[in-house]
């Protein structure tokens, strides 16, 4: 998934972004309001953190204007223990949920985790495709409950396309949802993921069918 983190304190942003890359996320980092601005122009989030006290243009105007804008990418707001309104106030604008600071990062990701969840409409961190079971919060794929053990990259692929099944994905919109501004896959990448998953996968209900021209789509096997 693609994370857009804003946060002007870069120690605790740069902490952040590493604790999401290494669960296997693309992330992007802005540092003023008006970065956060420019990068939701021109990327689709499927989630935003973000700090409230901010240089420039707050968290809360931020907020307010993408609401405004009918923009409705999932937002977890940051907020400091001593501004005990902006909890309110955050949800009251708009937020979907909020930590205090200073958190403990397995909170920070439990929210977020659960907040990516709804936004794929998943109720639940574990779904069943078939003889398939995807659980999220674990990082685990098992099939025929054997489990099968993914690399980060592989996991969100298949996160991907589960989320898309019977949709027809370009490579494009993969590389999209996978990597940020700042890290170029090579050209292969996907193609590289998707032999490798087919592989893993194989004896699963799930499975990834390439679309000449077009991309890849999965499928159920009934
Ligand atoms: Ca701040």
């Amino acid at each position: 998934m693609r994370i857009l983190v804003v946060e002007d304190a870069v120690d605790l942003a740069e902490a952040i972004i590493r604790r999401f890359q290494r669960a296997g996320h693309s992330l992007d980092h802005a540092i003023t309001g008006e970065d956060a601005e420019e990068f939701l122009d021109l990327q689709q989030y499927d989630l935003m953190v973000l700090d409230i006290n901010l240089p420039g243009k707050d968290g809360f105007s931020v907020l307010k204007e993408m609401r405004k804008k009918k923009d409705t990418t999932p937002v977890l707001v940051l907020t400091a223990r001593s501004e005990i309104d902006d909890r309110v106030s955050a949800l009251d604008v708009g937020a979907d949920d909020y930590v205090v600071k200073p958190f403990d990062f397995r909170e920070l990701e439990a929210r977020a985790r659960a907040l990516l969840r709804r936004k794929q409409g998943y109720s639940s961190s574990v779904t069943v495709h078939g003889n398939t079971v995807f659980d999220r919060s674990k990082g685990m794929v098992s099939v025929d409950e054997r489990t099968i053990i993914l690399p980060n990259r592989e996991f969100r692929v298949l996160e991907i396309f589960l989320g898309n099944i019977d949709r027809i994905l370009t490579k494009e919109e993969i590389v999209e949802q996978l990597y940020g501004f700042d890290d170029s896959p090579g050209p292969n990448a996907i193609e590289l993921y998707v032999a490798r998953l087919r592989k893993k996968l194989e004896g699963a209900s799930v499975s990834i069918r390439t679309v000449r021209g077009m991309g890849y789509v999965a499928e159920l096997e009934n």
